[in-house]
């Protein structure tokens, strides 16, 4: 009566086997290079010189309006 332990994955939200899982906390390799290539994406383009500060001029210019 042990049931497996199961998490939900951080990207695709699926239950997913704990044990004998390498990708963990992710449900497989897949996800794991998905999400973390999604976070290196997110840092390029914050770390990028131009775009955040137009886009925070132009969230503080909405609020404002
Ligand atoms: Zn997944």
């Amino acid at each position: 009566m042990s049931k497996p332990v199961t998490f939900p994955c951080p990207h695709c939200k699926k239950p997913s086997l704990w044990h004998d899982n390498p990708s963990r906390p992710f449900c497989s390799e897949r996800c794991k290079l998905i999400d973390l290539g999604a976070w290196a994406n997110e840092d390029y383009k914050i770390a990028s010189p131009t775009a955040p500060e137009l886009t925070e001029h132009q969230s503080e210019d909405d609020l404002n309006d």
